[in-house]
Parts: C-alpha cells; sequence; structure tokens
C-alpha cells in the first residue's frame, strides 16, 4: 500500500469544488481536446445543462426521479461491529440500495432528463464490466429515449449477463474489435460514433472524465451522494464533519460526488485507486478521450492497460478534477491490491451482513489498513462511501474463496 502524495492539512478553500476555471479547467487538468464537431456538441452541452441546474424545475424534475425511480434517499449506516473491532466510528453511505446497485444512476438519470430537454431522442454511451450501460440502458427506458451502447468485444463475453440485461432494457448494444476490445476502446468508438450522430444524440459519459462539461456536470449529477452525507452526519455523527471521507476511485465519479459535500469543510478527503488503475496516485500528464488529467502510460508516453479485479476500477487515468485536488493536497490518493480489497470484502460480509461491489470493497480495505496502522487515529470518525453492491462479483468471490 503506497500512500501519494504526503499528507498535507486540509486548507479549505472558496472556489475548491465549485465551477472550473475558463475552459473546463481544474488547474492546469481538463479542457476540451475533441475534434471541431465534437467541441460544438460539448458546446452545446454545457450551455443546455448550465441553464438546466439553474433551473428549480429540472432540479425538482431530477430529485422526484431519484426519489421515486432510484429510492433515495440513500441511509447511512453505522458499522457497528466493524467500527468496534477497528477502533474508529465507520459509517457508510449506502449507494448499493439504489436502483440497478450502485451509484451511477444518480449521474445517468441526471443525463438522460437533460438530453430530453435538448430534445435528443437516443443516449450513447460506454461500457465496461456493463455496469454504466446497464444504468444507461434503465433511464433511456424510463425516459422513452434509445439506448446505443458500445462495449469491448472482450468484455461482452466476460460479462453475457449485463449484456443481456441490457437487451433485455430494449438497448442496442455494438460490439467494439479495435484494440484491446475493452473500456479504453469502447469509450474512443463511442465518441467517434458520436460525431456522425450530435444532431440526435446525448452522449452519457459514465464518470468524472472526458472534454468539459463532462467533469464537472457528472461530479455535480453525483453530489446528491455528498450533500445527502452532509446532513445525515450532522444529525447523527459525534464530530458532525466527519475526521475522514473515504471513496473508491476508478474515473472518480462517486468519489468526487461525495468529496463535493464535503470540501468546504476540515474532512480530510481520500481516494482509494485499485493498484494497477492508480492514474492520481501514479500516474503522469497526458491527454485522452477529450481531457487533460493523469493517465497510466508506458515508457514512449504511450497510454497503458489498467488491471484491476474491480472491472469499475480498470481505467488507466483519473478525472481532471481530481488531478487536481491531489496538486492542492485538499484530496489523497492511496491503492489497495485485488487481494486486500477481497479481504476486505469478505470482512464487512461478516462483520455487518453487508456484501459491498468489489470496487467499493478498495475503499474499506483502506479504511481497514489505515485503523491499523495508526493512519486513521482511534476514535476518528470515517465516513465511506459504498458505491455499489456485490451482487455482480459474486462469480469472482466464488471462483477465489
Ligand atoms: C463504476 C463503478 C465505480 C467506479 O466509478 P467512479 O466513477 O470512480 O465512481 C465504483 N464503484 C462501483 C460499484 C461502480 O459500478
Amino acid at each position: 500500500m503506497r500512500v501519494v502524495p504526503p499528507w498535507r492539512e486540509p486548507v479549505p478553500r472558496d472556489g475548491t469544488m465549485g465551477e472550473p476555471l475558463a475552459r473546463g479547467r481544474f488547474g492546469e487538468y481538463g479542457g476540451r481536446y475533441a475534434p471541431e464537431s465534437l467541441v460544438e456538441a460539448c458546446r452545446q452541452v454545457d450551455e443546455a445543462f448550465r441553464e438546466a441546474w439553474a433551473d428549480p424545475g429540472f432540479r425538482g424534475d431530477l430529485a422526484r426521479l431519484l426519489a421515486v425511480h432510484a429510492g433515495r434517499p440513500t441511509p447511512l449506516t453505522p458499522a457497528r461491529r466493524l467500527s468496534d473491532a477497528l477502533g474508529v466510528e465507520l459509517y457508510l453511505k449506502r449507494e448499493d440500495l439504489t436502483h440497478t446497485g450502485s451509484h451511477k444512476i444518480n449521474n445517468v438519470l441526471g443525463q438522460a432528463l437533460l438530453a430530453a430537454r435538448m430534445g435528443r431522442r437516443r443516449l450513447i454511451a460506454e461500457t465496461g464490466a456493463g455496469q454504466h450501460g446497464v444504468a444507461t440502458a434503465t433511464a433511456a427506458a424510463l425516459l422513452g429515449l434509445e439506448a446505443t451502447v458500445f462495449m469491448g468485444e472482450r468484455d461482452i463475453e466476460r460479462q453475457a449477463l449485463n449484456v443481456f440485461r441490457m437487451r433485455m432494457l430494449g438497448a442496442e448494444v455494438v460490439p467494439v474489435t479495435t484494440g484491446s476490445r475493452t473500456l479504453k476502446d469502447a469509450t474512443s468508438e463511442a465518441m467517434r460514433h458520436w460525431v456522425g450522430a450530435t444532431g440526435d444524440s446525448h452522449y452519457c459519459i459514465g464518470s468524472v472524465v472526458g472534454p468539459d462539461p463532462y467533469p464537472w456536470m457528472v461530479r455535480e449529477f453525483q453530489r446528491v451522494i455528498g450533500d445527502e452525507a452532509r446532513v445525515q452526519c450532522a444529525a447523527e455523527l459525534r464530530t458532525g464533519v466527519p475526521d475522514h471521507v473515504v471513496a473508491c476511485v476508478g474515473g472518480g465519479s462517486n468519489a468526487a460526488g461525495t468529496f463535493a459535500g464535503f470540501a468546504d469543510t476540515s474532512a480530510r478527503l481520500v481516494g482509494v485507486e485499485a493498484e494497477g488503475g492508480a492514474g492520481a496516485a501514479r500516474g503522469r500528464l497526458g491527454v485522452l478521450h477529450g481531457c487533460r488529467s493523469l493517465f497510466l502510460q508506458d515508457g514512449d508516453g504511450q497510454i497503458t492497460q489498467a488491471h484491476s479485479i474491480a472491472a469499475g476500477l480498470d481505467y488507466p487515468g483519473v478525472g481532471p478534477e481530481h488531478a487536481h485536488l491531489r496538486d492542492l493536497g485538499r484530496a489523497r490518493y492511496v491503492t489497495v491490491t485485488d487481494d486486500e480489497a477481497v479481504a476486505a470484502a469478505v470482512r464487512l460480509a461478516r462483520a455487518e451482513g453487508i456484501v459491498p461491489a468489489l470496487e467499493s470493497a478498495h475503499a474499506l480495505a483502506w479504511v481497514i489498513h489505515a485503523a491499523g496502522d495508526g493512519d486513521l487515529p482511534a476514535g476518528s470518525t470515517v465516513l465511506m462511501t459504498l458505491s455499489g453492491r456485490g451482487d455482480k462479483d459474486v462469480s469472482t468471490f466464488k471462483e477465489l474463496l
């Protein structure tokens, strides 16, 4: 387990996790690196989002959908037995209890509602393990939109059940046969397809990555996690604000949404990456999928393949705002191995009766480790976002345990 960079005291800054700077910048990261036609399409999404986000009618419609369809607000669960064993007070923000089983629904409902408002009739999405594809297909069905989901051929073989779910929901799943035939190539292919379809289609990106305004917009759609948790913590925690706020980081959307609720507090923010997908902890400056950020690269600057047991953390980079939060020292980013995550999942299952997604188990693995080595002092209050449920990972657990 490596901690990068060294700890600095959190300094609440005006504007941290507010709107990005001009041209979608978070410090030196972000931007809109895309072909001309997509720059124009992104500009339209930006304009529509700004207008919608300032409109109480849109906010009300989204809040209603999140309540009646997705099951919000999600509970804050004290992990009592595990807390006793670790000597800290651990609270779980239960995104695993949302419809479709992860935080991804928060973002896709927002983008689907925006697409409908823009008069688009179809959602385009990329998916790795199929979680974002299923969420997009779900939101599309709910709002009467079509859905076209790009998925690597290898992932299609590995995730047959989610492919069927998407088709059952009425989505078209398009196999991607280029490159490594996984998420990175599916994303490139989805963007390419959008170039020819910007008039009637909205590209629904699944994390805080991609060209401006996506990193900002997706964080805003996910901030419901942090905003709810802020109120719940104020009511239920001895310290009001938790001492530490922890979430797993693939592209970084559940973490960004969680952090956004606490950026102006004294809470220490910790993002937990997979050892083999540590964009924030170990990436270098680069440009991928329309955005300047930190990516895993080889000696020649080629972006390399990520490897994680958790499909949702299998992305070679991290969203630009996380890169910026890292530089500011406002958040820190740590890594956890596959084995540590699996052990943490078993521990949560047996101590609390909750089988977490492998992604979320990474966040817990850091909490367990940090409580043991003093990084989390005894008696600390810890808020951890449990980003999803483990049903999708049962066959992986079955092979390993
Ligand atoms: C997709 C996914 C993630 C990773 O995505 P972020 O954008 O980093 O939040 C984490 N947990 C679960 C359960 C997921 O499905």
